[in-house]
């Protein structure tokens, strides 16, 4: 199976993270996102334990929220010591709601409005991440103000093409993030941030894409960002104590994916900055990373009933779900893959062949197409494997549709970390 918190039980029920998905479906009702809170705890102890093995004690793994970002994931963060990125005031207003320590936040975004500026000040932010010239000036100006000095990190373009889907991918020249080295505009940004007396510059940030399984992206930003803190310190005469190189490892979607070692991964990127440093007789700066996907994706799991079926003869099979694009738009907008399962018929044999259809008004509410399933009947239990990220954050309430509720299960006990919504919920903000 594509992760090993699926098993199969002898009643020929999937199981998840220990427990029966007919069972989950029939208390918690469908659809409903299952999140396995061990998974994300291995996971965000992988990061841990190697970023400190590989760079010490000041090397931090933030997790980035725009993955799934609900208060319970926040806890959770906490209590693994990890930082996180924010994008938004509402992230950090949900963060800081469960009570994660501002000082471990990083505030991202290239848009980032003067209002957003003072709401992350006035909660305590640790660093901003500025991303260009104008906000440069903002983030001065409302530090003066407050007679504060505001830790900063640069978001820098290292012109890498990671070979990622479009949408996903960040890192070239000709992106809306952060400020390019090929034109040399990156060496002015350092510049200016090191004139301006209500900054304190900590260091450089970039980000090449998501959902990578070919390291080479990453290893090169690694080696191309130590020599562009190499530059500056040559320039300028100022040394980064922090090189954060963004997250985007790769995930098991569907069983022809390679399996990433995480670990591994993270050590071969480790060996190439280390190698770099030495070289340039650099000290080797604290090592952040950004990992979203791969530290929430597997440990979600979507439970869904069918409804109708349509059998098109000669040309496809539609099989319709009690959700679709409002709950998991990610096929919808990338093609992406996913692994469909009857769960409750695990023993017979998954010889049919459909596209599994949301229950939107949009010939692309998708959830994939082309799945080898059990045939599947009127009250079958779908399970959509993976979905742990960028589902319930990508959630929309299209058509009116209530959001799922999320339900996590740790040491195979399960428990409502968010509701399922209302429709008094939905209606709530109008007049
Ligand atoms: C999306 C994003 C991440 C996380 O990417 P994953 O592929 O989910 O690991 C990290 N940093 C930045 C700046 C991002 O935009």
């Amino acid at each position: 199976m594509v992760c090993d918190n699926l098993t199969v039980g002898a009643n020929g029920h999937l199981y998840f993270a220990g427990l029966d998905t007919i069972e989950l479906a029939k208390e918690y009702g469908t659809p409903t996102y299952f999140m396995d809170e061990n998974k994300i705890r291995e996971k965000c102890r992988i990061y841990t334990k190697t970023l400190k093995e590989c760079f010490g004690d000041k090397a931090l793994p933030l997790y980035a929220s725009k993955a799934f970002s609900i208060k319970q994931m926040y806890r959770i963060l906490s209590e693994e010591h990890m930082g996180i990125d924010v994008v938004s005031p509402g992230e950090i207003y949900t963060a800081c709601a469960a009570g994660f320590p501002m000082e471990r936040a990083f505030f991202h975004g290239n848009n980032k409005s003067d209002e957003e500026i003072v709401y992350a000040m006035d909660k305590q932010i640790g660093y901003f991440i500025v991303d260009n010239f104008d906000e440069l000036a903002a983030v001065q100006a409302e530090a003066a103000k407050r007679g504060i000095v505001q830790k900063v990190l640069l978001r820098v373009t290292p012109g890498i093409d990671p070979h990622t889907h479009q949408k996903i991918s960040t890192g070239n020249v000709d992106s809306k993030f952060g400020v390019a080295m090929q034109t040399g505009q990156a060496l002015e940004f350092a510049k200016q941030a090191l004139s301006m007396d209500s900054l304190s510059l900590k260091g450089f940030h970039c980000h090449v894409g998501s959902q990578l399984f070919d390291i080479e992206p990453l290893r090169e930003a690694g080696r191309t960002m130590v020599q562009f803190t190499a530059q500056v310190r040559d320039r300028f005469g100022y040394t980064a104590e922090l090189i954060d190189l963004g997250g985007g490892l790769g995930v098991r979607y569907v069983d022809s994916d390679p399996e990433i070692d995480l670990a591994a991964s993270i050590r071969e990127i480790a060996d190439v900055v280390k190698a770099e440093c030495a070289a340039l007789h650099l000290d080797v700066p604290a090592i952040l990373m950004e990992p979203g996907r791969s530290i929430v994706a597997d440990a979600g799991l979507t439970l869904y009933t069918v409804g109708s079926k349509k059998e098109i003869s000669g040309i496809k099979n539609y099989v319709s779900i009690d959700g679709g694009m409002t709950d998991n738009p990610r096929y919808t907008l990338y093609s992406s893959d996913y692994t469909v399962i009857n769960a409750g018929k695990m023993h017979e044999k998954a010889d049919y062949v459909c596209s599994v259809a949301g229950k939107c008004c949009e010939s692309g509410d998708l959830i994939q197409e082309g799945v080898h399933i059990v045939t599947p009947e009127r009250g079958d239990i779908l399970a959509v494997c993976t979905t742990g990220a960028y589902n319930y954050s990508m959630s929309s309430n299209y058509n009116a549709i209530p959001r799922p509720p999320v339900v996590m299960i740790r040491d195979a006990k399960a428990y409502v970390a968010v509701e399922r919504e209302t429709f008094d919920d939905m209606i709530c903000c109008q007049k």
